[in-house]
C-alpha cells in the first residue's frame, strides 16, 4: 500500500487445511513474493489476524482458527525482513481502517463491529485504538448470551457468536434448504453444503421469509449486545463490517430497533449504525493504518 492506503500490489493465498507452522510459512511466502514488487522503500509490515493479540509486543496469544498460540509474530517478521512490524487483532485493525479511511467525520470516537465467523469489536477512543489492560478488547463474541445454548468453539455454550456468527447462519440455512427443497436457497447454491453467506444474502434479498426472519433474529441479538455498549460508552457511530454485515437492512433495521428499545432514549437517538464502505479490504487497510499510525503518527 502507499501512504494514502491505496493498494499497489495484491497477492492471496488460501490456507485450507493448514494450521500453526504451515500458516506461518504461508505468511513468509506471501511477504517474500510481495517485497520485490515494491517500487519504493518499505516503511513497515502491518498484520491483521484473528485471535487474542498483544499488539504492544506483537504476540498472537491465541488464535483457535489458525492454530497459533503464543506466536511472537512481530518479532519473527522483524528479524526476517528488517523493517518495523505491527500486529493487531482483525477487529481492531478494522476499527483503525474505518477511522483512518472511512470518513469518520469530526468525532474522535468510533466503534467497529466485525461480524464474520467470529464477532469482534474494535474501539477508537480519542483518536487512538483502545488496547485495554490485556489482549482481549472487543471479545464480545464469547460472552454467553443464552444459558445452555448451542456449543461454541471456545468450549462454552450460548456465546453471542453462536447466535450471530456466519457459521450459525450457514447451519440454519443449510438445515432450511435440506428440509425444504423448494427454498429460495436452491436458486443460489447447487447443494446445501455449498451454501455460503452470499447465497443466503441473495435468498434473503429475494424475500425468503424464514431466512429473513432468522437474519432479523441475528440483528436483534446483536442489537441487545450493542445497546449495552451504547449505554457504557456513549459513542455515536457504530460501523458494521465483515461478511455478515452484507445483509444490509434485513440485519441492521432490527438491530437499530433493538438498540432504540433497550438503551436510554437520549443516547440511542444519537447513535448511528451503518455498514462500512471499505468492503472486504477493511482489515488490509487497517494493517496499513497501523504502520502509518505507529511509524508516522498518522492519522
Ligand atoms: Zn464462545
Amino acid at each position: 500500500m502507499n501512504l494514502r492506503g491505496g493498494i499497489r500490489q495484491r497477492l492471496e493465498q488460501r490456507i485450507d487445511g493448514r494450521s500453526g507452522e504451515g500458516i506461518l510459512t504461508a505468511v513468509y511466502d506471501l511477504i517474500d513474493r510481495l517485497i520485490p514488487l515494491a517500487d519504493g522503500r518499505i516503511l513497515g509490515i502491518g498484520v491483521g489476524t484473528p485471535g487474542l493479540v498483544d499488539s504492544r509486543q506483537g504476540i498472537v496469544r491465541d488464535a483457535f482458527n489458525l492454530g497459533w498460540n503464543e506466536l511472537r509474530l512481530g518479532e519473527l517478521l522483524k528479524e526476517r525482513y528488517g523493517v518495523p512490524v505491527h500486529v493487531a487483532n482483525d477487529s481492531q485493525a478494522a476499527a483503525l481502517a474505518e477511522f483512518s479511511f472511512g470518513g469518520a467525520g469530526a468525532s474522535p470516537h468510533l466503534v467497529v463491529v466485525k461480524m464474520s465467523r467470529g464477532i469482534g469489536v474494535g474501539i477508537v477512543l480519542d483518536r487512538k485504538l483502545y488496547h485495554g489492560d490485556g489482549n482481549g478488547v472487543g471479545e464480545i463474541g464469547h460472552v454467553v448470551f443464552v444459558d445452555d445454548g448451542a456449543p461454541c468453539r471456545c468450549g462454552r455454550r450460548g456465546c453471542l457468536e453462536t447466535l450471530t456468527g456466519s457459521e450459525s447462519i450457514l447451519r440454519f440455512a443449510q438445515a432450511a434448504a435440506r428440509s425444504d427443497p423448494s427454498s429460495a436457497l436452491t436458486r443460489y447454491a447447487a447443494a446445501p453444503e455449498e451454501i455460503d453467506i452470499e447465497a443466503v444474502s441473495a435468498a434473503v434479498a429475494a424475500g425468503d421469509p424464514s431466512l429473513g426472519s432468522h437474519i432479523a433474529d441475528v440483528g436483534r441479538a446483536m442489537g441487545r449486545a450493542l445497546a449495552a455498549l451504547v449505554g457504557l460508552l456513549d459513542i455515536h457511530r457504530i460501523v458494521l463490517a465483515g461478511s455478515v454485515a452484507g445483509f444490509g437492512p434485513a440485519l441492521i433495521d432490527p438491530m437499530r430497533n433493538e438498540i432504540r428499545s433497550r438503551a436510554l432514549p437520549p443516547l440511542a437517538s444519537e447513535t448511528v449504525v451503518e455498514t462500512t464502505k471499505l468492503g472486504n479490504d477493511i482489515v488490509l487497510l487497517g494493517a496499513a493504518a497501523l504502520i502509518l499510525n505507529a511509524e508516522l503518527g498518522l492519522p
